[in-house]
């Protein structure tokens, strides 16, 4: 299994075995995150999404999460706009 060393965490840790969303946001967790951040992003999420009532389903509630990922594992901010 690969092993990352994780923007978020700052440890070298056990990273994702394949990518958790689409796109190049997807790759980039896979290569900068470990899994438990990973793990603690997706409760966190569940959190946010019950908190301030975001439909993932909804592509501008979507893109607002995405916002909020970032800052949580600590990535830059998008380059590119993110699609799929
Ligand atoms: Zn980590």
């Amino acid at each position: 299994m690969a092993r990352v060393t994780c923007v978020r965490c700052g440890t070298e840790n056990e990273g994702l075995t394949a990518p958790p969303l689409g796109g190049a946001l997807g790759r980039e967790i896979v290569a900068r995150v470990c899994v438990d951040c990973w793990v603690a992003w997706r409760d966190e999420s569940f959190r946010l999404i019950n908190h301030l009532g975001l439909k993932p389903a909804d592509p501008s509630d979507r893109q607002r999460l995405y916002v909020i990922l970032r800052e949580y594992l600590k990535l830059p901010a998008a380059a590119e706009s993110p699609s799929g």
